[in-house]
């Protein structure tokens, strides 16, 4: 492709409004523009980068026996209705009315046609399995679209979905899934972990998560330093290093002035790991409070899944009106409120909030001294121990690329997608459901690959694999060499990004390291003079002069071993 016939607005200065790496680059390298906010066009050379993961990605779901389909981004809100996601998906719908001012909504995922479709095209056991799959748009009104592409309003997404007589036909599927995805991210050229994973909406048995290493991330995992132990934090679990307790007997002791547990502790000198942090939250069914060992963290979302629905932290009115005295003070023994603590308290004795200011009390025993509810509810850290071996944790942060979830029979039975087993009776078909966001694995390969002149394309998703650099468009010589030189690499099939522009040598070298193409081909003066040009490879930085016959073999035989 020629660039003077091209729409490739490279920028020299980074965007103001980006923070995340590949924000700043795949604006800069004139990949993407955002339209509003989380709303983006993809231009060419974007596509083309799109493109190429799009035909990864169905060739590895082709290869697993996944059919390609097409559902629509429209859908009438009955479905939604039927399986009862109209109410609880929330504010991320966008939601609409046609003329005849029936409910819609703009698809931000595809369960319900897909088991509308199995509801009216599957009849017997002999249908089964199925695997059906699309590269589709979805709509969602994200609360916070950000870090350009990363997360945005409206997105492409592979979704797959299978259809099983039985949980074994869903395990099979699952696996293979599992296969297909190691394969795709791997071969996107992508660092990745396959870790457990909330079902969240979804509402499914069990989930796994491909996240991809990045500070740009939106989640964290946990991973093992000796197993094979990973985990989502919103579902890592872990075992708490204990200090050891004094025999303290159950007493009060003033702590004047003293609240915060660093306080506390600092008053008492103790360590942080000896007393238990109380926090009063708000739910729908009224005042929860959650204990916590000082040291550690809650895990919001791990709560509100003990608490069975959403939980805020309580305004300080509300601490008075529910316990009478200032947050500093609260504690488990004399309220009548519901308690949740974390499972690292069943050992020990802790100072607490004595639920009066001014005081404390020293010795409490949990389950001797009150009787909570317990649940997992503390954020894992960096050095906690692994639930399964001795090894420790560490925490890592990353951007999920992919997830695949069991469902079961929960949108089969709700939607009546039903067969008949050999026996003739109905049984509800069993789903699963498989996610890849498109761009995000383009993002995400941009935030892992790239470093101070820009980005640093896999060959797999890069958008041209060579670019033809001609140093001085005014020289015919030159012009006349490149052109040759361009004509034989498109004779040869090589992907080739032509800069043919009339611009300074230095911007034409800074735009090729930020567009970051695996190879490069200068022709400058030795051209012409010896025969030779200079062929550059982004990754390694390493650079030979050759022939100009030599050129193409020499291409050739880089791209057939990339060193990505
Ligand atoms: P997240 O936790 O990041 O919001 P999700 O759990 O909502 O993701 P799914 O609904 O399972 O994700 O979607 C499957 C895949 O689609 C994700 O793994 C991700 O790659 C991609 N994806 C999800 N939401 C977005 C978005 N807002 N923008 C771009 N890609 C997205
Ligand atoms: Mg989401």
């Amino acid at each position: 492709m020629r660039w003077t016939r091209s729409l490739i607005p490279t920028l020299k200065e980074e965007p103001a409004e980006a923070e995340a790496v590949s924000h700043k680059l795949m604006i800069r390298a004139g990949l993407v523009r955002q339209l509003a906010a989380g709303i983006y066009i993809t231009l060419p050379l974007g596509q083309r980068v799109m493109d190429k993961i799009d035909a990864i990605i169905r060739e590895e779901m082709n290869r697993i026996g996944g059919q390609e389909i097409t559902m629509p981004v429209l859908h009438p809100a009955e479905l939604w209705q039927q399986t009862g996601r109209w109410t609880t998906i929330g504010e991320e719908m966008f939601r609409l009315h046609d003329r005849g001012k029936r409910s819609m909504c703009l698809g931000m995922t595809h369960e319900e046609v897909v088991a509308w479709l199995a509801a009216h095209e599957i009849r017997s056991y002999r249908d089964l399995p199925q695997i059906w799959y699309q590269l589709q748009t979805k709509l969602r009104d994200e609360a916070r679209p950000k870090s350009g592409v990363l997360r945005t309003r409206e997105f492409v997404m592979k979704d797959s979905y299978s259809l099983d007589r039985d949980e074994a036909g869903l395990q099979k599927n699952y696996e293979l899934h599992k296969e297909a995805y190691c394969r795709i991210f791997t071969r996107c050229g992508l660092a990745f972990h396959v870790v457990e994973s909330d079902p969240g909406m979804m509402g499914g048995a069990a989930a796994h998560e491909f996240m991809a290493p990045s500070q740009a991330g939106e989640d964290e995992i946990a991973l093992c330093n000796r197993c094979s132990y990973s985990a989502n934090v919103e579902l890592a679990v872990s075992r708490s290093r204990y200090p050891v307790f004094p025999h303290w007997d159950l007493e009060e002791i003033a702590t004047p002035g003293a609240g915060t547990i660093d306080e506390v502790c600092r008053f008492l000198r103790i360590d942080p790991a000896l007393t238990i942090k109380s926090l009063l939250f708000m739910t729908d069914d009224g005042p929860l409070l959650a204990l916590l060992r000082g040291d550690q963290r809650l895990h919001e979302k791990k709560l509100a899944r003990a608490a069975g629905g959403e939980a805020r932290p309580a305004h300080r009115e509300e601490i008075l009106t529910h316990v009478g005295v200032g947050a500093g003070s609260i504690g488990p023994i004399g309220v009548t409120l519901p308690v949740i603590a974390d499972e690292s308290l069943r050992e020990g004795r802790y100072v607490t909030g004595a639920n009066k200011d001014g005081f404390h009390l020293r010795g409490v025993r949990p389950d001797i001294h009150f009787q909570p509810r317990w649940a997992d509810i503390r954020h894992v850290s960096n050095g906690d121990l692994c639930p399964h071996c001795d090894g420790s944790l560490r925490i890592e942060r990353v951007i999920e690329v992919g997830n695949i979830f069991r469902l079961g029979t929960k949108y089969s039975v709700s939607m009546k997608a039903v067969y008949l087993n050999e026996a003739g009776e109905e049984c509800p078909i069993v789903m699963g459901s498989y996610g890849i966001g498109v761009a995000r694995i383009a993002a995400a390969a941009v935030e892992q690959r790239h470093d101070d002149f820009g980005i640093v394309w896999p060959s797999a998703l890069a958008p041209f694999q060579l670019h033809l650099l001609p140093v001085n468009m005014r020289d015919q010589k030159t012009i006349e060499l490149a052109e040759a030189l361009y004509a034989a690499l498109q004779l040869e099939g090589i992907e080739t990004l032509y800069d043919d522009r009339d611009e300074r040598a230095g911007v034409k070298f800074k735009d090729a390291d930020l567009l970051g193409l695996p190879l490069r081909i200068t022709v400058g003066t030795r051209a012409i003079k010896e025969g030779t040009v200079d062929l550059k490879v982004r990754k390694t930085g390493e650079e030979v002069h050759i022939p100009l016959s030599e050129a193409i073999s020499k291409v050739r035989a880089l791209l057939s071993h990339p060193t990505d």
